[in-house]
């Protein structure tokens, strides 16, 4: 199994040449992938602390090779931003995960459904133009799609980046900040953006348990977040005793391993009907 993943992971490196056979050869999958229907989305629950229901989902793309098996987004997200594919993917990507809130719609299930964007997406003068023609084609309401941005991303170019992001939240759209605590938001930065969420970033909230210096972030950044009106969500939730300290800590909303693992679409609308609450 181990030689079998160092195989896996050298061909698809994604710092690797840039040249390389098994990179352009990759490089030739993935536009394939894009034209057809090899690129799937997971979803993971979100939960709400304050009711125990489910509240969300983010939707999280893998690569279904049809030769080398379930590829996760570390290894082909990077190339992708790197060859100008991003756009495309991010256009993919959204496509799917609308025309699967569309079929939670038509079944009275309706959920807030979170998608990721690359710093590279925030660039993109469109993009704005591109959900609102995509929201408009599948017929879902602005209100049900949250975009997450990294902090980094936003920091490429901040004053860009927030016209963009404006252009986007006036529609309805909301925008959650997704690795906080990961970079350099200035928190003035923060203040002007046009956000609900802040999304604790994973590093601090897996280690808040046994790191004490960590939970003390994990606490601030929770009422920082508070102060200026946001939400605050946890990933990374993977035991009982995380799930506990947060909601002492009144963090609004937990996501991770312990709840669920991000699930093919029929096994996460399993584990919703059966999740018995908080
Ligand atoms: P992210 O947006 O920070 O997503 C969270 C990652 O943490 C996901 O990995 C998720 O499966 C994983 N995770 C969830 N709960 C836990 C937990 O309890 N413990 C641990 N250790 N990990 C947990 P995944 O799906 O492999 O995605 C990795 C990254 O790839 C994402 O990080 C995001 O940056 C990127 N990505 C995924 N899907 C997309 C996409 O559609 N578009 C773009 N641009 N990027 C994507
Ligand atoms: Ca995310
Ligand atoms: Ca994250
Ligand atoms: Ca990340």
């Amino acid at each position: 199994v181990a030689k079998q993943r160092n195989l896996r992971v050298s061909a698809y490196d994604p710092g690797g040449d840039e040249h390389s056979p098994t990179r352009l050869a990759l490089l030739g999958d993935l536009r394939r992938a894009l034209r057809g229907d090899e690129l799937v989305l997971h979803y993971q629950p979100k939960v709400s602390l304050s009711t125990g229901e489910v509240c969300g989902a983010e939707a999280l793309v893998r690569w279904q090779h049809p030769e080398r098996g379930l590829i996760p987004p570390s290894e082909f997200i990077p190339l992708a931003e790197n060859t100008g594919l991003i756009g495309p993917l991010t256009r993919h990507v959204l496509n799917l995960a609308l025309l699967q809130q569309r079929r939670w719609i038509d079944n009275g299930s309706p959920l807030k459904l979170a998608v990721n964007l690359s710093a590279r997406n925030l660039l993109d003068e469109r993009l704005d133009v591109m959900v609102a023609e995509l929201l408009a084609e599948h017929g879902v309401p602005a209100r049900w799609l949250t975009l997450e941005v990294t902090e980094s991303a936003i920091m490429t170019d901040p004053k860009r980046a927030r016209e963009l992001l404006e252009r986007i939240a006036e529609q309805g759209i909301e925008i959650a900040i997704d690795d906080f605590g990961a970079g350099y938001t200035s928190l003035g930065q923060l203040k002007h953006l046009p956000v609900t969420e802040l999304k604790i970033d994973l590093s601090y909230v897996t280690t808040m348990d046994t790191d004490t210096s960590n939970s003390l972030i994990v606490r601030s950044v929770i009422e920082l977040g508070h102060n200026l009106g946001l939400s605050a969500v946890a990933e990374g939730v993977e035991s009982a005793a995380i799930l506990t300290g947060l909601t002492s800590f009144t963090c609004d909303v937990a996501q991770g391993y312990h709840l669920s693992r991000p699930l093919p679409v029929d096994a996460f609308d399993r584990w919703c009907a059966s999740w018995p609450g908080l």
